[in-house]
């Protein structure tokens, strides 16, 4: 077999239409996402087998992704491929309900789990960061965050500007891959966003997909047109080609406020995902390559000064937040003790959704045909016509979202909610209603899946941010339940050391079987964050899992 050193556009086509190339449309759907994570629409950096978050790969390398592609085509229907941190290492006789694929990512020991023996570890070939569902085969690009993204800036609106950005100026850096969502959810709640952005393309890349309005190359301009967009109450995004630091010594400069604050620079991969404002971008290239000790410590130096920063405006009124990159943790590590001042957008605005057992659950159309996407958007707002803000998101997420690679939708499902949504979505498959099987998951970030102490369980009602065996459970859990791929990984947003978590994909594939499966799974998998939040002592949880039948002590009565 002839290995690729680069991605090949159409040796590594998704598949679409209603004709299987493997053994069953479990494994198809495996192998389809796992080459729609990687479509050049979808992935950063496909030549790289990057698709975001940093560094967070599909495939340990082209090889093992070759690999991976022959075992999904050979792959039985009572088999199970195991993926270990991005290389398929062995076929095994599973049965016809256990998932197709289990993955394991990025794992290391606890007392070796940071940065520099990962490193080590990778440049040996025998590990990949499986970032959270780019390892595990479920990223569908920026729309899966600019619904959460979303969600965090209207609970910010509720709370503190009257229910609505308008006239607000919201200041942020990095437009990669998750961060690329940040204009157009502020934009929905009708807010001016002015973004730092170190790299052009990522700028180009934004304005192609008309998640960003305006492109500006010098920082003044950027804040004066930001100022008059706030001041005309237009909803506009700016993206600013200068390092985050450098913006926000200037806002300082000039005396000017941001109404909201927060970043989604890669800060948690000090070496690959943040560049510090005392080099350029060809220097960080340089300097990445041939002395990586010294990039560390200068990314260190900037991100303790960016959050520096960001305390000051804090301190002058802007309503600052951390978006989830650890940002704070490393200007912590750099000895700035009040780095945790800000919150993390989680408690401060998701958790309550997540007491609900609510989270990100999301579909794609394993067609290709956008109409099967509309035909699932229809039945979803009118199964929930009570879920107001669901239905919100999906009229505006229907205008003015742009599929990138499969077409796929998002919205945020509760307990209940989500197992409905699975069965009718394998009724629309049954009846030919839509022309393809389609696949249902969620990020790893959500209600029952992550144990993150400085992001989903920080300051959590009883002290058990770190508590890991939440996420173990998941796994197990939905393994048991006969999830089509489950996977488990480390690391994830925050970084080695940092966070454990689990992800989850069902296929709906319109046979009794498969709505066996869903019924199982898509109670079972919120019904863990719910028992999780309700352990942890959140009245709305207890009341949830009393409402849902999860309380063991009323089933011990
Ligand atoms: P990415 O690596 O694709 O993008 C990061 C971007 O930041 C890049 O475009 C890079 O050029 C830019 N950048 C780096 N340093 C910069 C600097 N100093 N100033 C200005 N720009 C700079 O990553 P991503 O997928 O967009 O994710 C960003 C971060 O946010 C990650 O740490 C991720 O884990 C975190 N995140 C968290 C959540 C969440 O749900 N909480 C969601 C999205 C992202």
């Amino acid at each position: 077999i002839q290995t690729q050193k680069r991605y090949d556009a159409v040796k590594y086509k998704t598949p679409t239409g209603a004709t299987l190339t493997c053994k069953g449309w479990v494994q198809e759907a495996a192998l389809r996402m796992l080459l729609n994570n990687l479509d050049p629409e979808v992935a950063e950096r496909p030549d790289d087998l990057i698709v975001y978050g940093g560094r967070g790969k599909a495939a340990r390398n082209f090889e093992a992704l070759d690999n991976i592609i022959a075992a999904l085509k050979v792959l039985e229907n009572d088999e199970s491929l195991l993926i270990q941190s991005g290389k398929p290492v062995g076929i095994l006789r599973t049965h016809k309900d256990a998932p197709r694929v289990l993955i394991s990512n990025s794992q290391l020991v606890p007392n070796w789990a940071n940065w520099k023996h990962f490193e080590e570890l990778e440049k040996k070939g025998l590990m990949m960061y499986g970032q959270m569902t780019a390892g595990s085969w479920i990223y569908i690009g920026s729309q899966g965050i600019v619904q959460g993204t979303y969600e965090t800036y209207a609970a910010a609106a509720d709370k503190d500007f009257g229910g609505t950005l308008r006239g607000t100026l919201n200041v942020t850096a990095g437009l990669g891959g998750m961060g690329g969502a940040q204009p157009l959810a502020i934009t929905m709640n009708e807010g001016v966003a002015l973004i730092a952005e170190v790299e052009e393309w990522r700028i180009d890349k934004r304005i192609e997909t008309k998640y960003l309005d305006e492109k500006y190359t010098a920082i003044d301009a950027a804040i004066d047109a930001a100022l008059a967009y706030k001041q005309q109450g237009m909803a506009k995004s700016i993206g600013v080609l200068c390092n985050a630091v450098h913006l926000l010594q200037r806002l300082l400069e000039r005396n000017i406020v941001p109404n909201t604050l927060t970043d989604q620079t890669s800060a948690h991969d000090p070496l690959i995902g943040y560049v510090p404002h005392t080099l350029t971008n060809e220097q960080a290239n340089k300097l990445r390559q041939e002395n990586p000790e010294q990039y560390i410590d200068l990314s260190y130096d900037s991100m303790k000064l960016h959050v520096e920063l960001m305390l000051e405006l804090q301190t002058k009124g802007a309503v600052t937040f951390d978006y989830g990159n650890n940002i704070r943790a490393r200007a912590k590590e750099r000895g700035l003790q009040q780095a945790f001042d800000f919150p993390g957008f989680v408690p401060a605005y998701i958790r309550p959704l997540f007491c609900e057992g609510k989270g990100p659950f999301r579909w794609a159309a394993l067609s290709g045909d956008p109409a099967d996407i509309a035909v699932t958007d229809e039945l979803i707002m009118q199964m929930f016509p009570e879920n107001k803000g669901m239905i919100r998101w999906m009229k505006m997420a229907k205008e003015k979202i742009a599929f990138q690679g499969l077409p796929a939708r998002i919205c945020w499902l509760g307990q209940g909610e989500r197992e409905k949504a699975g069965l009718a979505f394998n009724e629309l498959v049954k009846t030919g209603k839509v022309k393809a099987p389609i696949v249902i998951g969620r990020d790893h970030l959500d209600t029952g899946s992550v144990a993150s102490p400085n992001r989903e369980t920080e300051a959590m009602l009883d002290g058990s941010d770190a508590v890991a065996d939440w996420p173990l459970l998941n796994a197990l859990v939905n393994t048991a339940g006969g999830a089509s791929w489950v996977s488990l990984h480390h690391g994830g947003g925050v970084g080695m050391g940092y966070s454990i978590h689990a992800g989850m994909v069902i296929v709906a594939d319109g046979s009794e079987d498969a709505a066996a499966r869903l019924a199982r799974v898509l109670r079972n998998d919120p019904g863990m964050g719910v028992i999780r939040h309700a352990d942890a002592g959140y009245e709305t949880a207890k009341q949830t899992a009393r409402q849902h039948h999860l309380d063991l002590h009323e089933r011990l009565k």
